[in-house]
């Protein structure tokens, strides 16, 4: 069986395991990376992509909402390319809690998160989708996200820097010796084939998977789950991140993300992070509640819904999803017997860089490496790997750089062959396997309102003609890409999109024999 060696064993893709990859590579320690499927399989594909600037967090947890508003502060410099900054509203309407409106100026001011407030008037000049019946605005330091394009750059520096990465890599089991973990064993599940690694420390940032992966190397972490859903416009629907101004509650938050809006979100407790789903109810409940806020949410058209699991670390009693803290926890299980093993979850995607900071902190004292951190000083560099996420790109590229040759392969987000070719050419060491779901989740491909319907023939047509699946291989590839899209497709089947899916139902069940099979083995979206 391979064997891999590393100094520093990094457990999961998501932000803060990409982000903890490049920090120890800037810091000069050797890492490997291992994800089970590929880069933000998990919440860091499936989140708001809202870079808070704090005011949510002013009333319920002041420590959160500082760190949101430094580091809000440092990736808007550092990573400008993952981050388009809109400004932010907060706006309450008639029947809202008057008292929470009335404290909000003075909680801004104890975090020092700033909050101008606004004439109403100004406010629905600012954003014409605002309710008439606003009672209080005020203007906050929001901004969006890309997540896929900022775990990207991360991946592509610390690569760029000697790490490792694979992908399709499952954890099964730890060998340990004398309280330490000697190797840990993988299934690549796209290939079959196993093998193992050995580290002189095993970092576990699986995020809600943290407590399953503890257990496995015998260390113990009490997770509570908690789903959140959001569902995705076909437009964008304003040019600033729009919150509800109340105490943190389900549809407060819609964040525009390029060329769309994203709507959400929702709070369930659930047994198991790999059964997280959005539901019609949830689609249904969270529409009624927004509409008060922005009235044309009743009406516009959903492309798409999508879920994400937060992980809540239990520290006490307490079963209210939303009364757990949702800060970070980095645990260093040599109290648990586990000398090399230390586990970070939870926390936000706004705050990962500093939980990779603090845990690559911990990693170079456990490893006696005397080295400063270099993320909150060196920007981020922008990376071919990551740029092809960018909202716009295809079609500003293809008029651009267009040679004659260059087919329009997506549609709706108007991603070209040329665009494909260039993201298999980044993908390296990592071609071969799952191509086309690489490919969706490194670019635009199956975004825009057709959602594979097309580009996922097209491009996997590209792929047999380019020799990179045979046989049946890409059949499959094409049945769990637009499995995992029609996943997100059920929950908002109304008005046009169910025109759209009677349309994709023809194509793949009528033409192709396929079964719109709902792909339940994967969890996390994509935005
Ligand atoms: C609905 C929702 C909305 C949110 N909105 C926001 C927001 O707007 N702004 C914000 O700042 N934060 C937001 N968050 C929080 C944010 O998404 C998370 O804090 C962040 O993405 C966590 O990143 P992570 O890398 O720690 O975990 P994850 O992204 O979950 O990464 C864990 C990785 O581990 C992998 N893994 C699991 N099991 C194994 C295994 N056996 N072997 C190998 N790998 C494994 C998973 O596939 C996954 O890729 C939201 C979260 C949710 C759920």
């Amino acid at each position: 069986m391979k064997v891999l060696q590393t100094r520093v064993l990094i457990l999961g893709g998501g932000a803060t395991g990409t982000g903890l990859a490049r920090d120890l590579a800037l810091r000069g320690v050797e890492c490997l990376l291992t994800e089970r499927r590929d880069i933000n399989a998990g919440a860091s594909g499936g989140n708001h992509g809202l870079l808070h600037s704090g005011a949510r967090y002013v009333a319920s947890d002041v420590e959160a909402a500082v760190e949101c508003r430094e580091e809000g502060a440092i990736l808007k410099k550092l990573a400008p390319q993952c981050i388009d900054d809109t400004g932010g509203l907060f706006v309450a309407v008639e029947g809202d809690n008057e008292q929470y409106v009335a404290d909000f100026p003075a909680m801004c001011g104890r975090s020092g998160v700033p909050a101008r407030e606004l004439d109403l008037a100004e406010a629905r000049n600012m954003e014409p989708v605002l309710s008439d019946k606003l009672i209080a605005a005020y203007e906050v330091e929001d901004a969006s996200v890309d997540p896929f394009m900022l775990s990207l750059d991360n991946l592509a520096q610390a690569m760029t820097l000697g790490a490792g990465y694979e992908r399709n890599a499952k954890i099964v089991g730890f060998t340990k010796k004398g309280g330490r973990i000697q190797r840990v064993g993988f299934l690549n599940e796209a290939t079959g084939e196993e093998f193992e690694v050995e580290a002189e420390l095993v970092v576990n940032a699986t995020g809600a998977w943290a407590g399953i992966i503890a257990e496995l190397a015998g260390a113990t972490i009490h997770i509570l789950y908690s789903s959140g859903s959001l569902l995705i416009t076909q437009d964008r629907l304003t040019r600033r991140v729009v919150n509800r101004l109340r105490k943190a509650s389900d549809s407060d938050i819609l964040v525009p993300g390029g060329t769309v809006s994203v709507l959400g979100t929702t709070s369930v407790t659930i047994d198991h992070p790999d059964h997280c789903r959005p539901t019609v109810a949830e689609a249904d409940a969270i529409i009624d509640d927004a509409r008060a806020m922005i009235p044309c949410l009743e009406t516009t058209r959903y492309i798409r819904a999508y879920a994400g699991v937060r992980p809540l670390v239990m520290t006490g009693q307490g079963s209210d999803a939303r009364s757990v803290s949702r800060g970070f926890s980095l645990i260093d299980h040599a109290h648990d017997d586990v000398e090399n093993f230390i586990t970070i979850t939870g926390g936000k995607l706004t705050t990962y860089r500093m939980m990779a900071e603090k845990t690559a902190d911990m990693v170079c004292a456990k490893l006696g490496v005397d080295a400063p951190c270099l993320t909150k000083t060196e920007p981020l560099p922008p990376s071919t790997m990551g740029r092809w996420t960018e909202p716009g790109l295809g079609p500003k590229s293809w008029i651009g750089d267009r040679d004659g040759d260059d087919l329009i392969l997506c549609e709706c987000e108007m991603v070209s062959k040329n665009a494909v070719n260039t993201i298999i050419e980044h993908m390296g060491p990592m071609r071969g396997e799952s191509m086309l779901q690489a490919i969706g989740m490194r670019s635009r491909v199956g975004k825009g309102p057709c959602q594979g319907g097309f580009c996922g023939l097209r491009v996997t047509g590209h792929l047999y003609d380019r020799g990179l699946v045979e046989g049946h291989q890409g059949m499959d590839e094409l049945r769990q890409f637009v499995g995992r899209r029609w996943r997100g497709f059920a929950p908002v089947l109304w008005g046009l999109g169910m025109v759209q899916a009677d349309l994709q139902e023809a194509l793949y069940c009528g033409a192709l024999d396929l079964e719109l099979e709902d792909d339940d083995s994967r969890c996390g979206g994509d935005l």
